[in-house]
């Protein structure tokens, strides 16, 4: 929480709520709010809502929501220190002295950050290999005669790394502890007795990676020759996690944003190749599958996505995972298939930039390209026509929603040419169903609030900001609601509690929050997004009497729907001594 006086309170009154989530959520003014696609569910329709004036943010299809910081811990999944850094960093807030942090934190910062001087230290080393070495010469060869000049080998940070086995550690060993080398991922450790160090990377041709913000943090190294793998990759270590990376996106961001669509291709070779051709929203994925923080990752920039390696060659049902997966995240999916399967670095080499561009502007929706393969299937008898329905439809399932996917069955239908009214009716059904599990939507709870309860909790937020003696109304409203307890028993109980015991004090929507179980923080934010009219004290006197008016039966009733809700164990105490408080009261009469 941020505590009067406190530097989080200090940042969150200088933060702009909507700037912040504006750089990982697409925002667009409706209304008094602005709202755009939930970062915290998958979803087509815009239901996530930021409210400018509170500096608060709600979801109305999954129900996230709080603050700035409450935002930035749950997307960076970060503590609330963490996220308090990121906002001040943010809007150059100057951070007043560095955290406290536990010894065991300290030393793993120390180490993370010797890690990355580690291996700027390595890709030093290999640069100079490459250009120096007689080994690295042989190299450099290789790769100008596969079209790369010197020039993009600096521009890329290329190296070599030599057969020798032990130049890294020779050359790295003074400076790093032991341990240290042996957690960066740069060295293996000999398994046959001796128990030595040895470097990882003999005699190949190393890429550097980078994190998004553009630091080394590990390597990948093709192999010379017909040396076994013929691409070895860091393993996880401290800085490096490999489905966390995108081969070149800290040079592509700018693009990805102002062009609104990355292109993704396998290797690394790839993705230099089309850099180099002056098109720089290129990223690649470097591994055997796209896999989710990947895809999260790439979301921040664009959901547009070309990719250009053909799904129909090696490792063919990675390519599919990884496609599957896009489509399941509502990412819009195209798909560059170069002639002749040829790899971007070639197609470029051999056709020049403008040519790719113009295939990359024809690209299809990959559920296109897969209707064209499926129509190049043998669909003349009626098993044939069945397989390629098999084809199709497991993608189809794939897509979250179901107004696309049953568009997609009637053009299908139409595409292959599918008469028959079973088969039809089995498309259908298909596409009515999703394949993976899809979490359903909670409802909205605010609706569930009777209309007084909504209003007097809007008048009681709202009356200082917009009544002239705001102020001694919302003081003589809450008197009203304590002097005859008419909050409880409601479901609305506590998030009354909590407007009405701290009189003295304006209400701050994430300081109320903090003091509710999640289910009524939902519904309190539900109804802060309402629109509202002034109130005026006849309308709240209105408003009281409906409260007033609940008689004991109401309100045992009422009590009893909420016990056999899914109440949680805090609530459901509190709403069992109600209940009994109000059978004895019946018993008496
Ligand atoms: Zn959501």
């Amino acid at each position: 929480m941020a505590e009067a006086g406190s530097f989080a309170e200090k940042v969150k009154q200088q933060a702009d709520i909507v700037r912040i989530i504006g750089e990982y959520v697409r925002l667009k003014k409706t209304g008094q709010n602005f709202t755009g696609l939930c970062p915290f569910h998958q979803e087509k329709t815009p239901s996530f809502a930021v409210h400018p004036v509170r500096q608060i943010y709600h979801c109305f299809g999954c129900g996230a929501g709080g603050d700035v910081f409450k935002f930035v811990m749950e997307l960076d999944k970060c503590t609330f220190p963490e996220a308090v850094r990121t906002v001040a960093e943010k809007c150059g807030i100057p951070i007043p002295r560095p955290r406290e942090h536990s010894p065991e934190e300290r030393r793993e910062n120390q180490q993370r950050g010797a890690l990355v001087e580690m291996h700027r230290e390595a890709a030093t080393f290999f640069a100079r290999q490459l250009h120096e070495a007689a080994e690295g010469k042989v190299a450099a060869a290789y790769l100008e005669d596969r079209g790369l000049d010197r020039a993009a080998m600096t521009r890329f940070g290329l190296g070599f790394a030599p057969s020798s086995g032990d130049a890294l550690l020779r050359h790295l060993k003074s400076k790093y502890p032991e341990k240290l080398l042996e957690a960066s991922g740069l060295f293996s450790r000999d398994q046959s007795g001796s128990g030595r160090l040895y470097d990882r990377f003999r005699r190949r041709i190393m890429f550097p990676i980078s994190n998004d913000a553009g630091k080394i943090i590990a390597f990948g190294g093709r192999a010379m020759g017909d040396d076994q793998p013929k691409y070895l990759n860091s393993p996880e270590t401290p800085i490096y996690s490999k489905s966390n990376v995108l081969y070149h996106l800290d040079r592509a961001k700018e693009s990805l944003r102002r062009d609104d669509f990355a292109i993704l291709v396998e290797g690394y070779m790839d993705a230099i190749a089309v850099a180099r051709a002056g098109i720089a929203n290129v990223v690649a994925s470097c591994g055997t599958s796209l896999a989710e923080p990947q895809i999260k990752l790439l979301g921040r920039f664009t959901r547009r996505i070309v990719v250009n390696f053909d799904p129909d060659t090696a490792g063919q049902a990675a390519t599919e995972r990884s496609l599957a997966l896009l489509l399941e995240k509502e990412f819009d999916v195209r798909v560059l298939a170069l002639p002749g399967g040829a790899d971007p670095d070639k197609f470029l080499k051999e056709q020049g930039a403008d040519a790719y561009r113009k295939l990359l502007g024809q690209a299809p929706p990959y559920l296109d390209y897969l209707i064209g393969r499926a129509r190049q299937m043998d669909r003349s008898t009626a098993a044939g026509k069945v397989a390629a329905l098999n084809f199709l439809m497991p993608y189809v399932q794939r897509l979250p929603n179901r107004l696309l996917r049953s568009e997609w069955a009637t053009r299908i239908a139409s595409e292959l040419r599918v008469d028959e009214p079973v088969l039809r009716e089995a498309l259908r059904r298909a596409a009515a169903e999703r394949r993976s599990e899809v979490k359903p939507q909670p409802e909205l709870l605010a609706p569930a609030i009777r209309p007084a309860e909504r209003r007097l909790m809007q008048m009681l937020i709202e009356a200082e900001a917009r009544l002239p003696d705001g102020q001694g109304f919302r003081e003589r409203l809450a008197r009203e609601i304590i002097t005859d307890a008419l909050h409880r028993g409601l479901e609305t109980e506590r998030i009354f509690e909590a407007l009405v015991t701290r009189v003295g004090e304006r209400p701050d929507a994430a300081t109320l929050a903090a003091a509710l179980e999640e289910r009524e923080r939902r519904m309190l934010f539900e109804v802060l997004f309402e629109p509202s009219a002034e109130a005026t004290w006849e309308e709240a006197e209105s408003c009281l009497d409906v409260l007033r008016s609940r008689s004991p039966q109401q309100e045992l009733a009422e009590l009893q729907k909420l016990i056999e809700a899914k109440a949680t164990p805090a609530e459901l105490n509190r709403l069992l001594t109600r209940r009994l408080e109000l059978q004895r009261m019946l018993a008496r009469r």
